[in-house]
């Protein structure tokens, strides 16, 4: 753990480590013991400004954008290998920010890993494609460009993993970035740019600016030399974000919150089915924009699952995330768990059950942490709000159904469209049901796995655009189509 002592508290703007302009600081807290890891610099809209610049300057030089894909490529690969080569302390850093064991935290290191190599396979965008022209003597090519200067914002569930997905794939495209991570856990995101620097990326074409969303976000979201806003986080900050970027009709991409269904057929393996619902409720403390936060369990079997289900939320262990026996850490904050708390009391108002959990832990050796017990919220239907905002945290209803057309339609009935399961062993029942919901994505008989080779993203309010995938390549590109008339003749629209 004495990796943090070496790490940097700066921003990185233009290729130089630098205070914030007002020279500001900002403590970063353990949310396991609320000890101080690190005090970092908090930067300001006159940093972020400073960075953008920095970024078209890059951009407009050529120094990447010119580059060709392969040379980019094979840099990408190299950020890659040192992500690799230091795992160990990404890892630490990790779970000290975010209180995640660190058997996620490794996890999430490999992903990262994964995400690098993956773009970096894709290739960029050298060449062009010929297509065919219905006009005459003439030629038609459509060219893919790199978007330009790109603004990357992102949450603290997932700090490094949401980086990864937007930084790879604008280095690989040739685009130039501003990433500005949540404020309260910036440590491996400051960790990839001292590998990124490493890694000789030119100045100005990575720059890191800290601090908080309202002081440095209307620049990174509102600036005229901006191409491409990328947003990961919550509902209300992306429709902020959405706002200001129609100042200048700035390009958006949001991935934003969820308020994920799990659906579990009469005839689904009950076990499997709990295992993998504790799986989509708890993990990270269900402080996952894909969380099963939602379980819609068919009446017949609802009470056995409630029973297997509930007992085997009682016996998660909470603690540090550093300790092995530890499967779930604290919530991100404090502030965060008073925003859970007050989502029991909304529940107790709207007459559910809290059948287990429900309140802070009663353990000593925890009670400086930000812990909330697992809890399992019955007597739930769809209206409520218990059921339909998202919690962000260990909390999991559930409902019942009693069709198959019935459980597609409380499934959709969401204002938002992330992620979804559905637990059955009738195959062609996953498939219909599967077909059916408005969601980015849909696990069959499992819940959680992504990679960087699908597109990530969400229908309705849970988001814009995709990453990860082609598609999440494809939004750091435009398309040009340049025309050559191969035999120019004058049209003579006009009289002479
Ligand atoms: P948040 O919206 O509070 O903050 C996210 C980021 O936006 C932070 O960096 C924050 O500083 C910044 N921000 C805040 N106000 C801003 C403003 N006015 N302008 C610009 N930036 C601003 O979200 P959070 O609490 O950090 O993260 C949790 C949310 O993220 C949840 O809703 C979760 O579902 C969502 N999320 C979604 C995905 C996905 O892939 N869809 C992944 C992870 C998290």
């Amino acid at each position: 753990m004495g990796y943090v002592n070496n790490l940097s508290t700066r921003q990185y703007i233009d290729g130089q480590w630098v205070e914030a302009s007002n020279n500001a600081t900002r403590d970063i807290v353990n949310p396991y013991n609320q000890e101080v890891i690190l005090t970092v610099s908090e930067g300001t809209a006159e940093d972020a400004a400073k960075a953008i610049q920095a970024s078209k300057n890059a951009f407009e030089s050529g120094v990447w954008a010119d580059e060709t894909s392969e040379n980019r490529c094979q840099k990408v690969r190299e950020i890659a290998d040192l992500i690799k080569e230091n795992k160990d302390e990404l890892a630490e850093l990790e779970t000290l920010d975010t209180g995640k064991t660190l058997e996620e935290s490794y996890a999430d290191m490999d992903d990262i890993h994964n995400v690098f190599m993956y773009f970096a396979g894709l290739g960029g965008n050298d060449g062009g494609e010929i297509i065919e022209s219905p006009i005459p003597n003439s030629e038609s090519k459509v060219v893919k460009e790199p978007v330009g200067v790109v603004t990357q914002i992102t949450p603290w569930n997932y700090p490094l993993l949401q980086a990864s997905w937007k930084i790879a794939p604008a280095l690989v495209t040739g685009c130039s970035l501003v990433i500005k991570p949540s404020e309260i856990t910036p440590l491996t995101t400051i960790k990839i740019f001292e590998l990124m620097e490493e890694a000789n990326i030119p100045k100005g074409v990575i720059n890191l600016v800290l601090g908080k969303g309202s002081e440095v976000g209307d620049t990174l979201t509102s600036h005229k030399d901006v191409d491409l806003v990328s947003f990961t986080g919550g509902i209300e900050t992306g429709k902020h974000i959405m706002k200001k970027a129609a100042d200048h009709v700035t390009n958006i991409a949001l991935e934003l919150g969820g308020k994920n269904p799990n659906v579990i057929f009469e005839d689904a393996d009950i076990e499997l089915a709990v295992d993998q619902a504790l799986n989509g409720g708890y993990f990270h403390a269900g402080q996952v924009c894909s969380a099963g936060s939602r379980i819609i369990a068919h009446n017949d079997i609802k009470d056995e699952f409630e029973t297997a289900f509930i007992n085997r939320v009682k016996k998660i262990k909470l603690g540090n995330g550093f300790d092995k026996d530890t499967e779930m850490g604290p919530l991100i904050s404090s502030e965060h768990r008073d925003k859970v708390e007050k989502y029991i009391e909304v529940a107790k108002e709207e007459g559910t059950t809290i059948a287990v959990g429900g309140k802070r832990p009663d353990r000593e050796d925890l009670k400086d942490g930000f812990f909330f017990e697992p809890t399992v919220i019955t007597n739930c239907d769809t209206s409520m709000r218990i059921v339909q905002e998202e919690v962000f945290g260990p909390v999991v209803t559930i409902e019942g159904f009693s069709d198959e057309s019935e459980a597609i339609r409380l499934a959709n009935d969401s204002i938002y469209g992330l992620a979804g399961g559905v637990f059955t062993e009738d195959i062609a029942k996953a498939n219909r049901v599967a077909n059916k919901l408005k969601m980015g994505t849909v696990w069959i008989n499992d819940f959680h796995p992504y990679f960087a080779q699908a597109p990530w993203g969400g229908y309705k309010q849970s988001g814009i655009g995709r990453e990860l995938g082609k598609e999440g390549l494809e939004e750091y590109l435009i398309s040009k189509h340049i025309f050559t008339n191969t035999k120019p003749e004058p049209v003579n629209w006009f009289s002479k």
